[in-house]
């Protein structure tokens, strides 16, 4: 069946059994082990095109590889073709625009590579080997979010090819009920072979945050941080707090392997020496083990996480949004904390607002626009324990529920979820829907959030 394919991929085709075929199946949470019927290694837009052309033929289902980072590992999928974009990776910059075209398998950190070198940058997430692709399509939270917005917001225009097998330009002038739907929607609309992205001036130097406190202040420190969220300006908004369990990396100090902390980052958007300033009491929230925020290359602050996440993982994560930390929501969420059950937990809460918040609910699909704090929770299983982890990060889930805002999730971090997706998008959800049913009513890109298209 697949000769028709062959022909006109070559080399490019995998099947089990290649060597090539077992790495690039491989996504970045391991406890997702699928075997794809094909992969197809694109290398530019015609692969995409003939891949989907053949998959629609034959009635196979498809998954699209952009950077392979989704919790669920939606990239990847059992008997399907895999449609793998991680050799698109170009990025160019137009400097008098200020605009960066970029290539569906792009990582962050191929974007902070070349946009910092005319000082300009968009907004994206915190660590660089995250792909471009799924994280814009779904939001795109960074350092950036309160002066510049999401990543989605920043999309101005993309190449698509759609279940058509056509590759169509989408912008606000030429389909633009696609345009709309790709800025918060995810991938159920196409394969993004390119996207055009809004630049902003970044750096390349910038203030950033970078403290760590003990675990035993957390609650204290949740409370003070969220005071000083809520009178501060749009460039100090994006402070991301991180509660979880240091490993035994070489990279710290002994004292610190095993040791329950709180992590403050962020990145104080526009003047170094003001950012310093205003930042400040977020430095003082308790006694700070260790601090070393200062000014740093936002090229290089990018990249800080990097060496604390592992290459690949076997893990379970899952999100909620919330309006307030009341001191009964905090409690909540460090009796989480304290109940996990490995030692590898990752508790993040983000803080919202800002620019982020000002684009009107409808503007896109991304409808989540005044909620203050997003909660990401993960749980890296270690040998044997996948059964526990998944089963604490349900009860993250059905416990902090009730708490949280519109029992809405951040659909980029977490596992498929009906309930979660509609409540994701609100009322955006049947303009969702009828798009999907405009431009893939069989439903061929359904390894995503699915927003089903009506019978
Ligand atoms: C270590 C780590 C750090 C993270 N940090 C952040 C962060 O700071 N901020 C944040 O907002 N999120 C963050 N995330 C979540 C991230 O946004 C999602 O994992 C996102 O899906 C990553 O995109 P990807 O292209 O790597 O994913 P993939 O797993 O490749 O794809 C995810 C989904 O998007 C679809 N897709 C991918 N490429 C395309 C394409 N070219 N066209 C159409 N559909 C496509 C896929 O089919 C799939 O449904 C992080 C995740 C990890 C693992």
């Amino acid at each position: 069946m697949f000769s028709v394919l062959e022909n006109q991929v070559g080399s490019r085709l995998l099947f089990p059994g290649d060597e090539r075929y077992e790495e690039k199946k491989k996504v970045w949470n391991t406890a997702v082990d699928k075997k794809p019927a094909a992969i197809v290694v694109c290398e530019k837009e015609e692969d995409v095109i003939v891949a989907v052309q053949f998959a629609k033929e034959n009635q196979l289902s498809i998954s699209i590889r952009g950077g392979g980072h989704h919790v669920a590992g939606f990239a990847v999928w059992e008997g399907g073709l895999m449609i793998d974009l991680s050799q698109m990776r170009q990025v160019t910059v137009d400097e008098s625009r200020q605009v960066a075209l970029v290539e569906g398998g792009a990582t962050l950190g191929d974007i902070d590579l070349e946009t910092q070198k005319y000082g300009l940058a968009l907004p994206t997430g915190t660590v660089s080997e995250t792909g471009v692709a799924g994280l814009a399509l779904n939001g795109g939270i960074g350092y950036l979010r309160g002066k510049y917005g999401l990543t989605c917001d920043n999309i101005v225009g993309a190449r698509i090819v759609t279940a058509d097998g056509l590759a169509i330009d989408v912008n606000d002038q030429s389909y633009p009920d696609l345009f709309w739907a790709i800025r918060g929607g995810g991938g159920n609309f196409g394969v993004v072979t390119k996207f055009e992205f809004a630049l902003h001036k970044v750096g390349p130097e910038v203030f950033a945050l970078d403290v760590m406190y003990d675990f035993k202040d957390a609650k204290e420190i949740f409370q003070k941080a969220q005071a000083f969220l809520a009178q501060a300006p749009d460039e100090a908004v994006s402070i991301n707090l991180t509660v979880t369990v240091l490993p035994p990396a070489p990279f710290l100090p002994e004292f610190l392997h095993f040791k329950k902390v709180v992590m403050l980052l962020g990145v104080f958007a526009g003047d170094a020496q003001k950012g310093e300033a205003v930042l400040q009491p977020l430095r003082e929230l308790a006694e700070p083990i260790i601090d070393h925020s200062g000014v740093t290359p936002f090229a290089a602050y990018q990249k800080k996480l990097d060496q604390m996440v592992p290459d690949h993982v076997r893990v379970y994560g899952t999100s909620l949004y919330f309006d307030q930390l009341t001191d009964e929501t905090i409690e909540q969420i460090l009796n989480k904390v304290d109940n996990a059950p490995a030692p590898s937990i990752l508790v993040q809460l983000w803080a919202l607002g800002g620019k982020m918040n000002q684009v009107p609910f409808t503007a896109t699909p991304f409808a989540i626009r005044d909620a203050k704090f997003v909660l990401l929770v993960d749980c890296m299983a270690m040998a044997g324990d996948d059964d526990v982890c998944k089963q604490w990060i349900d009860s993250v889930y059905g416990g902090l529920l009730p708490f949280s805002y519109k029992k809405a999730s951040y659909l980029n971090g977490i596992a498929e979820n009906e309930e979660a997706t509609k409540n994701a998008f609100q009322e955006n959800y049947d303009r969702l829907v009828e798009i999907k049913g405009k431009y893939d009513p069989e439903n061929l890109f359904q390894h995503n959030h699915n927003i089903k298209p009506l019978k």
